[in-house]
């Protein structure tokens, strides 16, 4: 520690600055633990890059800067291809370092700057805060078995798990329970391989590198895997914190974090609608359906016979721009399901008409989930989703997945069965049981308040 820090509660200040990957999943997660730290006395601080830039004026308690990011245009912007180039343009400018250096030179009025936050994959951003010896605190956006997972990678190729094969997909990985190898997210299946084992890598190496690895989960929900990576990290003596749900950790702070506009007429049509009797459908941000998944989803809500809110974002169908909704829908429909183009999520599923969730087991709308008790359809299409759905049905039994080819009427038969069967119904008691540990983990002394308590006094011995 630097001289000074026992001196008493004057010197309990510090400044952070956070830089969150440029996706809705990323951002939302780091804002709302800055939010947190906030609420803690923390002045914040936060990086971020032109491509899908945060609004200012909806985050008042915190300075932002922009760091310049010219990604050439032949990138994707969705995807793995974006976050090495995002990482090599950093690594060439020095524009982070920049950055953090005139952070760090700024007025010594202001509480001295004590780490950087950044996401597990921004390994430029925390090279930049090395040189300039500021330490980084890593954020893992997704669980802590996928955090394991993505440390096992070497593990799984020495035993043979990997590369998957057609013949042992169903094979349980007995290592890392419940997951099968068709959970696992193989990198000798992508067209370039290296990407692939590239992107595994940087989240191994950014912990390693860091002061410390935050994780949004909570004790309850996942103690065992807590437990093995404490035991992981403990020998090269890196915290790790389990400040989970992050959506819901701080109430002071009500920053908004959605990057698209919010369709908020679907909470007035769900205020029409029965208790439990919605079911409410949403993909995430980034994952795209091919043009016959859309039809078969499409006609198996219209035909399910219940009532649906279904979130068909821009761009969702690939390669194609203005989805139309196929002839024939709204009058097979007739006024029993709402069709938006994103939601305000957290909402919808808080409201009381909202029965269950077909979600794309994206790590922050399965927390979001679990937080309200909604029990899921899981449909994971790509890397940690794929045991997040897995987890959801076997560990927690919270919901089912969805497998195979989707057809309507696979899709019908899978709403039922979570809505109405006895099967379902014990699904919806656990997903309940689920809801009170969720929210006891945030109550004052709850594990995940605790946890940030403990996490300000990390930042403030850095
Ligand atoms: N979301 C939203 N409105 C929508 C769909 C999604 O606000 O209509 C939010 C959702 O609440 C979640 C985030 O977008 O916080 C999606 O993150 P997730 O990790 O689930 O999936 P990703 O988009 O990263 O695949």
């Amino acid at each position: 520690s630097r001289p000074g820090r026992m001196a008493g509660i004057a010197d309990r200040r510090a400044r952070v600055v956070v830089f969150p990957l440029p996706f809705q999943g990323h951002i939302s997660p780091m804002l709302q633990l800055a939010g947190a730290l906030h609420a803690r006395g923390l002045d914040v601080t936060v990086l971020h890059t032109a491509f899908n830039a945060p609004d200012p004026a909806r985050h008042p308690a915190f300075s932002f800067v922009a760091v310049p990011d010219v990604i050439p245009a032949n990138v994707p912007s969705n995807g793995i291809a974006k976050i090495l180039a995002l990482n090599a343009v950093m690594e060439a400018s020095g524009h982070v370092r920049d950055a953090l250096a005139s952070l760090l030179e700024e007025d010594e009025e202001r509480p001295r700057l004590a780490c950087l936050f950044i996401d597990s994959t921004l390994t430029a951003a925390q090279k930049a805060a090395a040189g300039l010896g500021l330490p980084t605190l890593v954020l893992h956006t997704g669980s802590a078995a996928c955090f394991r997972l993505f440390r096992s990678y070497d593990m799984l190729q020495d035993k043979g798990y990997l590369p998957a094969t057609e013949s042992n997909l169903h094979l349980p990985i007995k290592e890392l329970p419940p997951l099968q190898v068709r959970d696992l997210f193989d990198p000798s299946k992508l067209p370039n391989k290296e990407i692939g084992q590239k992107i595994l890598n940087l989240a191994t190496e950014t912990t390693t590198n860091s002061s410390g690895a935050i994780i949004n989960t909570f004790e309850d929900l996942e103690s065992h895997e807590l437990e093995m990576i404490r035991f992981e990290l403990g020998s090269n003596g890196i915290p790790a914190f389990a400040v989970g749900p992050l959506h819901k950790l701080s109430s002071t702070y009500s920053g908004e974090t959605s990057l698209l506009n919010e369709d908020r007429t679907c909470i007035e049509w769900l205020n029409t609608q029965a208790p439990y009797s919605v079911l409410y459908v949403s993909f995430g941000s980034v994952v795209h359906v091919t043009q016959e998944e859309f039809m078969e989803i499409a006609w198996g809500l219209a035909n399910c016979g219940k009532p649906f809110l279904w979130v068909l974002r821009l761009g969702l169908i690939a390669g194609v721009e203005k989805t139309e909704l196929p002839e024939g829908f709204e009058s097979a429909v007739q006024g029993r399901g709402m069709v938006i183009e994103w939601a305000p999520q957290q909402e919808v599923l808080a409201h009381s008409a909202v029965g269950g969730f077909w979600t794309h087991s994206g790590w922050n709308s399965t927390l979001e989930s679990v937080h309200e008790g909604v029990p899921m359809l899981s449909r994971p299409l790509f890397g940690d989703q794929l045991p997040n759905g897995r987890y959801v049905q076997d560990t927690w039994k919270i919901g089912f997945l969805l497998e195979g080819v989707l057809e309507r009427g696979m899709i019908g038969r899978a709403i039922t069965r979570l809505t109405e069967e006895s099967e379902g119904a014990m699904v919806r008691e656990r997903a309940k049981d689920l809801k009170e540990k969720a929210q006891l983990c945030l109550k004052s002394n709850g594990s995940s308040q605790m946890a940030v308590d403990k996490l300000v006094d990390h930042i403030l011995s850095l």
